[in-house]
């Protein structure tokens, strides 16, 4: 397994903003959105193109296209819709599949409540958006999901991870049957005894969309 912690300073002002506990719901959702792009650019390196030839109003030119089949985003709901459109964006002729999971607060485990996703992901590059890897638990039922599934490769999109978080996935994934990335915008210090990213930014879901 691949990890890659941005070194950028935009991704840096944007992250430290959001961990700003002034920030308001909207704010949040703004620079989640604008964090997710950054993120995106380098966790899309190697999506597969094919070449292409196009005619320009003077000559032809070689240049590339992605290939098919279509790149599949998956966020993880609720927390990970936040990250969509920041995703999208970049990205704007993927498919989108949904994963609806939800960790149980008292077992810290991750149980499955809803999915949308083709059937066969056979020759899938996954793009898995989830804003918090903490105890890596739901990452990597929803990476055994998609691999279940057929998926190629998965690369997750995480705003912050915990130590421990990438160890758990270390730990799930050491066979190396296929490859996962995971690229983030913080590596932080350590898990509080709730399972919160410490220093973190709170409840990601909370803070994009108030406590329901
Ligand atoms: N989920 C969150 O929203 N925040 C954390 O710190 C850990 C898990």
């Amino acid at each position: 397994m691949e990890t890659l912690v941005v070194d950028h300073p935009l991704v840096a002002h944007k992250l430290t903003a959001l961990r700003d506990v002034r920030t308001d719901s909207p704010t949040f959702r703004r620079l989640a959105d604008e964090l997710v792009t950054l993120l995106a650019y380098e966790a899309t390196r190697d999506v597969r193109v094919v070449d292409a030839t196009v005619d320009t109003p003077l000559a032809p030119a070689h240049g590339v296209r992605l290939a098919r089949p279509a790149p599949l985003v998956v966020p993880i709901l609720r927390a990970g819709l936040g990250m969509l459109d920041g995703m999208t964006r970049l990205l704007p002729t993927a498919e989108v599949g949904f994963l609806g999971m939800i960790r149980d607060e008292s077992t810290l485990k991750a149980q499955t409540y809803a999915t949308r996703l083709p059937e066969d992901l056979s020759g899938r590059q996954c793009y898995v958006l989830d804003p918090m890897l903490a105890t890596g638990g739901t990452l990597a039922a929803a990476v055994q999901f998609l691999f279940d599934r057929g998926a190629e490769d998965v690369t997750a999109i995480c705003l912050l991870a915990a130590p421990e978080g990438i160890a758990a996935m270390d730990e799930a994934f050491r066979d190396g049957a296929r490859p996962i990335r995971i690229v983030t915008a913080a590596l932080d210090e350590r898990l509080n005894e709730n399972g919160y990213i410490m220093p973190g930014l709170g409840d990601a879901g909370d803070r994009l969309y108030g406590v329901v």
